[in-house]
């Protein structure tokens, strides 16, 4: 033997040391049986104790004196994948390997691994995987991942429902969908999805697939179908003509629909406000350039009929810039808040505008008046709407912007406001 045997410490730090002792299996004083097979595998006890709560009890029970511990539900690759991020804190997250990696972490309860794949699987949403994603977000019960999935559904549900994996979710993720009350989606076409997850389900649970039996595996998420948004004939031809609903559910929509203009209108079984909204936007034209004056921007605007505020459509800064966060305040008519976001943070992007969504639609009574305020952070030029409408159709009524006068002590000349009825930023509202 060298010196060189003996010294390879000498130009090491710490992390390359403890990969020099694990991939040497030097002075290892436990062996781990892993995987079906049970290959085995040595590691220090040290390392495992100091790194794992799970470890540090298996070592310190009945196990303390035996040299061995069975690990048979992780395969070999994996776990020394595991073991080497337990000695040197360094892993290499991938697609194929996220999964079983956080299996382990949550396994051994190895919290910083944990949200290290939670951020790892966060930055790979998109709409082929974010069902799969969601069920392992459930699974190990990380609820800042699932409600990352649901955000990201509100605008992209039809692509991702066209993915296969939507129909091998379990039935509590259909009901966390079904319990969203903002979706770009029609509620005939998101029926028609939970209905063909309800068909797979029948299949898994060998049940023919009856609509009795559809009933049965949804169970209560039935009630989260929204049936009186659907189209009249929709709902005659496609829900009232099967078996899904009960003769009493059946009538309770058609008496509500029948009365729901009237002034006594039948109470809903189902909920009756649609979670499909629309971009309602303002300006005529989008111009790039705008200078940063002030960043804060208010519009008011009411309604001829009754609405639901979704959110709110922003312009987007012109070039990347630092930091690109949005706040939103909504008043009432007596200028109090009904709803706000704080600092919402987005990507930059190609397009124009961004939308924002409050984290509850809110009712917006007709004929009221409503004030919408934000504030930017954008150090940057962004773009702006001019030769704004002052009224737009939506449905069957109209949306009426004006002059937001939120502050009485405030300048009242709206000469000097960089945001108004013609011009300016915020370029419209997400309705249904
Ligand atoms: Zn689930």
């Amino acid at each position: 033997m060298t010196m060189n045997d003996y010294a390879w410490q000498c130009d090491k730090g710490l992390t390359d040391c403890m990969k020099h002792v694990l991939n040497n299996a030097l002075f290892c004083d436990v062996t781990l049986l892993v995987g079906e097979c049970q290959e085995k595998v040595s590691a220090h006890k040290l390392v495992l104790v100091s790194r794992s709560p799970v470890f540090y009890a298996s070592f310190e029970g009945p196990l303390a004196e035996k040299g061995q511990l069975v690990i048979k539900d992780i395969e070999k690759d994996t776990f020394e994948l595991f073991l080497h991020y337990l000695y040197t804190d360094s892993i290499t997250l991938t697609n194929e390997n996220v999964t079983s990696i956080l299996y382990c972490a949550r396994k051994y309860c190895v919290d910083k691994l944990t949200w290290r794949c939670e951020l790892f699987m966060e930055d790979k949403i998109d709409a082929e995987n974010v069902f799969g994603i969601m069920e392992e977000a459930h699974t190990y019960g990380l609820t800042t991942l699932k409600e990352k999935c649901l955000k990201y559904l509100v605008q992209n549900i039809e692509e991702a429902l066209a993915s296969e994996s939507f129909s091998l979710i379990c039935k509590h993720c259909i009901g966390s969908i079904l319990r969203m009350d903002s979706l770009n989606i029609s509620e005939e076409k998101l029926f028609e999805h939970v209905i063909r997850w309800a068909g797979a389900e029948c299949s898994r649970r060998n049940l023919q697939t009856t609509d009795k039996n559809k009933r049965l595996v949804l169970g209560e998420n039935i009630k989260l179908i929204r049936f009186p948004v659907m189209a009249d004939s929709y709902f005659k031809d496609k829900v009232a003509s099967g078996m899904l609903l009960d003769a009493d559910e059946v009538i309770n929509v058609f008496l509500y629909n029948f009365s729901k203009n009237d002034g006594n209108c039948r109470q809903s079984t189902f909920e009756v406000a649609s979670r499909c909204y629309r971009r309602v936007l303002r300006f005529r034209k989008t111009l790039r350039e705008r200078q940063v004056s002030d960043e804060k921007n208010d519009i008011a605007f009411e309604s001829s009929v009754p609405v639901t505020l979704h959110g709110v459509t922003v312009y987007t800064p012109k070039e990347q810039c630092e930091t690109q966060i949005v706040c939103i305040d909504v008043f009432d008519h007596n200028k109090s808040s009904i709803a706000s976001v704080d600092s919402h943070y987005f990507e930059h992007s190609s397009r124009k505008v961004h939308d924002v969504f409050l984290d509850q639609p809110i009712r917006i009574a007709p004929n009221k008046r409503y004030t919408i305020s934000t504030k930017t952070s954008y150090w940057v030029k962004s773009f702006y709407g001019t030769r704004g409408r002052d009224c737009v159709q939506f449905r069957d009524g109209t949306i009426s912007f004006y002059n937001a006068a939120l502050s009485e002590s405030s300048d009242s000349d709206y000469d000097w406001a960089s945001t108004t009825v013609d011009k300016g930023q915020i370029a419209g509202l997400l309705l249904s």
